[in-house]
Order: structure tokens, then sequence, then C-alpha cells
């Protein structure tokens, strides 16, 4: 019998590139949606894998719906993905962020405990639970302090995790997983905004960009080698709770340079715009991946400027094939 997985926020990002990853091992994968109609599938068919995939339909605020596709298909594990992800919005949507986030994760715990309790979840925490810290790098002892009501919910999820393991020996993990990135990041976020918009630029289709702070720094990793790690947690004999991460941060404005460089385009149409600045900023972070190695074998090596000339690469064969300059 092949392995069974659900991944929920199948759609997003980490969802499309953990099912490849799952395919490849030879799992059934049984994608989480909260609607066919409003999900983007895109993503999936851009992998090749829409056909590969069992989709179903399940409002995670509805621990029935929940209940009755584990006794459906009898997962062997459940990656839990799906969240509202943005920071910037959680701003101007604080309760619904809070009450998805937070409701969707104790429904699947509770499903668990309720249904079977052998099932595996790995649930998607985030670096910005630990926000203001006193002193860097993070590590897995470092306190949170989180600083936007996306980060207040993702600790308020990752602390009921802690609570279902401790309470009821429910296998579950947490990877706390700091900045990635890939080409399927959607287009509300800071790299994919500014990679679009550059070649936009370079191509004069627009003149300029305005952009937040670009003093923040921060720790950025690749989306398909950090779904390697959220797999690797389920097979480790212990859940527990582990930072993946890069080790190293980097400034939004260094980011800004290396693109408008490989595009040979003048920094100058980088502009910023203080109403994009967040209402409390965290200025810098970076983790240690030290004990994920450790325990996982995970070994992340990749340059942040190695990803963004890949992700460059990425979206122009992609968005703008006619394209005539090319990068180094
Ligand atoms: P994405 O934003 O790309 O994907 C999120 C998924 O959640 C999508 O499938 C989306 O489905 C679904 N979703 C969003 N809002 C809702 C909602 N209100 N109700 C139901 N479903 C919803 O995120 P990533 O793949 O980048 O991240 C995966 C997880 O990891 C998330 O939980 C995120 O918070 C966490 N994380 C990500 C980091 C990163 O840098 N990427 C860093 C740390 C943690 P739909 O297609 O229907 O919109």
């Amino acid at each position: 019998m092949p392995q069974t997985a659900f991944i929920t926020g199948i759609s997003g990002q980490d969802g499309c590139y953990l099912a490849v990853l799952l395919l490849s091992k030879g799992y059934r994968v049984i994608g989480l949606t909260r609607s066919y109609q409003s999900s983007n599938l895109g993503n999936l068919n851009y992998l090749n894998i829409l056909e590969k995939v069992t989709l179903e339909e399940c409002d995670l605020l509805d621990m029935s719906s929940i209940i009755k596709l584990i006794q459906l298909y009898n997962p062997d594990e459940i990656y839990n993905l799906t969240a509202q992800s943005s920071v910037f919005l959680s701003f101007k949507q604080a309760i619904g962020t809070f009450q998805f986030n937070t409701i969707s994760v104790l429904n699947l715990l509770e499903a668990i405990k309720i249904t079977n309790r052998k099932i595996r979840m790995y649930q998607a925490s985030s670096s910005e639970m630990f926000g203001d810290v006193k002193s860097l790098p993070i590590t897995e002892d470092t306190e949170f302090y989180p600083k936007s009501p996306y980060a207040i919910s993702k600790a308020a999820a990752h602390w009921c995790c802690v609570n279902y393991r401790e309470s009821y020996d429910i296998f579950v993990s947490c990877g706390i997983l700091f900045n990635h990135e890939s080409y399927l990041r959607s287009n509300n976020f800071f790299i994919k905004k500014l990679i679009t918009n550059c070649i936009k630029i370079k191509n004069k289709e627009i003149e300029y960009l305005e952009v937040g702070n670009l003093d923040i720094k921060r720790d950025f990793g690749y989306s398909p080698k950090y779904v390697e790690a959220m797999y690797l947690m389920l097979q480790n004999d212990i859940p527990q709770n582990l930072l993946i991460c890069s080790g190293k941060s980097i400034s939004l404005r260094e980011i800004t340079e290396h693109i408008c460089s490989l595009l040979d385009i003048s920094i100058n149409c980088i502009r910023i715009n203080k109403d994009y600045f967040r209402p409390s900023e965290i200025l810098e972070i970076y983790g240690s991946p030290e004990k994920a190695q450790k325990v996982l074998g995970w070994d992340y090596k990749m340059d942040f400027k190695e990803v963004l000339t890949l992700l460059l690469k990425e979206e122009l064969e992609n968005q703008h094939p006619k394209t005539t300059f090319i990068i180094p």
C-alpha cells in the first residue's frame, strides 16, 4: 500500500513543491483546497501534477468535513500548509487571519485526536513568531514576541500543536520556516513583486516601482529545498519543533540592487513609499539551521543571490519568452 498524505494549501507555493516531492516518493497525494473555483490551481498545472493529485474541497473551519475526509482516505501524514500567509494583509484583515490560521489548526488536531492518533501532522509555523528578538541567530529556544496579527495567529496555532503533542501523544512536528521563495510565490510578496516589476521596467512597460522599507534584513531560502525538510520532519522518530532557515540575513536593498544589476536597470527606478511601511516592523532576523541539519540531515547551501538569479531566469522564460536580454 502506498503512503497517503493530505496537503492542505496544496495550491500555494510550498503545497505544490511538496506534492511533487511526495509523488516522486510514491505517495498518494490528496490536496485539500477551499474551493475548486476560487483556488489558484495554475501552480499545480505549471508543475504538471494537476492530474496526479486528488483534490478535495474542504472547509478547515468545519471539523466534520475534515473527519469525513480522514475516514475516506485514511491518511498516514497531514501537511498543514494552508494559511492566510501575508503579514501585510494580516494588518488589514486581523480578525479573519487570526480566526482562520488558528481554528483550522485546532480542527485538524481535534480531528486526528478523534479519528486516528497514529496520523503524523506537520504544521507550517513561521519565523515571524519570534518578532523582536534580543539576540541573533534565532534558535529553537528563542522566545516568541510576535509583532503582527499573522505572527500572533501562527504562534497560537504553534502552541496548540505543542499542547496536543504533549497532552494526547499526537505526532505533530512544527517546522518554523524563515522566508522562502520560488517562481510560484504569489504576486503580493516582495521578491516576486520586485522581479516581475523590474522586468516591466526593463521592457519599458512601467517607469518605476514603489516599495516599502528596504533596510530590513531577512533570512531567505528556496521553497523546493525547504519542503524537503517538511517531509524529513515526519519521517523522524521524534515529533519536535525545528527551525528551517539558511542561517544568513540579506537586506531588501541588497536584493533590489542585485536584481537591478542583473537586468541592467537603474536603482533609481525603485522608489520608497512610506505607505508600504508596516505599522510595526522587525529590522533583522536570521536563524540557526544547526539543529535541523543535525536531526534531519537537511543540508541547505544555496546563497540567496544564486536563488534570485534562478528566479529571474524562470520568470523571464515563462512570462517574457521573447525578451532578448540575457542574464549572466
Ligand atoms: P501561500 O500563500 O502560497 O499558500 C497558502 C495556501 O493557503 C494556498 O493554498 C491558499 O489557497 C490557502 N489559503 C490562504 N488563505 C486561506 C483561507 N483564508 N482559507 C483557506 N485557505 C487559504 O503560502 P506558502 O506556500 O508560501 O506557505 C505555506 C505555509 O507556510 C503557510 O502556512 C505560511 O504561512 C507558512 N510559512 C511560509 C513562509 C514563506 O516564506 N513562504 C515562511 C514561514 C511560514 P487558495 O489557492 O485557495 O488561495
